[in-house]
């Protein structure tokens, strides 16, 4: 499935996703629904008022963790109002945020959070910091993150740096669901979006031709892809 507009659910068994926007340099927000448990993957701008739309507060609380592929600012730009409406509305349950080693974006954001609020928030956050691939379980769901490679200009605008990044599998009861976040084309994506039941996978680069190590083509997109059972290419530029 190519998308043409937000959002898109897909669901299989007990294990659902719904993605509510994936457009590169604005915003990315997606949740996973395993039974009665929620995560969020890269709560860009935007996810708070769209989770609002259709979630109670208790259902909002239910909402266990955070998986950040990387921390760019389409990635991420949601997790402070998250946790600022969290604190606001007396959340009282622990929240996890599952992070690439190096991601300094998120513990910012986490540590100007703490800096700010402490005194004031009656729930935990709890910072995991991802140093391998081991994989792990978060609430009957087997986790397993892998690297891949995306990279960003550094100042001057033409050389470019490797941004600490991840992709995520998830399975739940049997059912697969590969996330890659932000990637260039790689061998590890590749591997981990085979056979998934559903592959998340970006097509993040216009140029065909332009292979600077930031996102795929959607020629590179699709080969992955349609490795899965089945797929949905996101962050394709508007
Ligand atoms: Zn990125």
């Amino acid at each position: 499935m190519i998308p043409t507009e937000y959002p898109i659910t897909w669901k299989k068994n007990n294990f659902g996703i719904k993605i509510y926007c994936s457009i590169p340099a604005i915003a990315t927000g997606i949740m996973l629904t395993a039974g009665d448990t929620r995560f969020l993957l890269d709560p860009g701008d935007g996810i708070l008022r769209d989770l609002n739309d259709e979630l109670s507060n208790e259902q909002m609380f239910n909402i266990s963790d955070l998986f950040i592929t990387h921390g760019h600012h389409d990635h991420v730009g949601g997790v402070w109002a998250l946790l600022t409406y969290f604190r606001v509305m007396r959340r009282s349950s622990d929240l996890h945020i599952h992070y690439p080693e190096g991601c300094v974006e998120i513990e910012s954001i986490y540590n100007a959070f703490k800096s700010v609020y402490s005194k004031s928030t009656p729930y935990h956050i709890v910072m995991h910091t991802i140093y391998d691939e081991l994989p792990f379980s978060r609430k009957k769901v087997k986790v397993q993150p892998f690297p891949v490679v995306h990279r960003e200009y550094t100042a001057d605008g033409k050389t470019t740096q490797l941004v600490p990044s991840l992709g995520y599998k998830f399975n739940f009861e049997g059912v697969k669901i590969c996330y890659g976040g932000d990637t260039a084309y790689c061998d590890s994506l590749a591997k981990m979006a085979k056979d998934s039941d559903l592959a998340v996978i970006e097509a993040g680069e216009e140029d065909e031709d332009n292979h600077d190590g930031m996102h795929m083509t959607k020629d590179e997109a699709l080969k992955i892809a349609q490795s899965a059972k089945e797929f949905c290419l996101v962050h394709v530029p508007d």
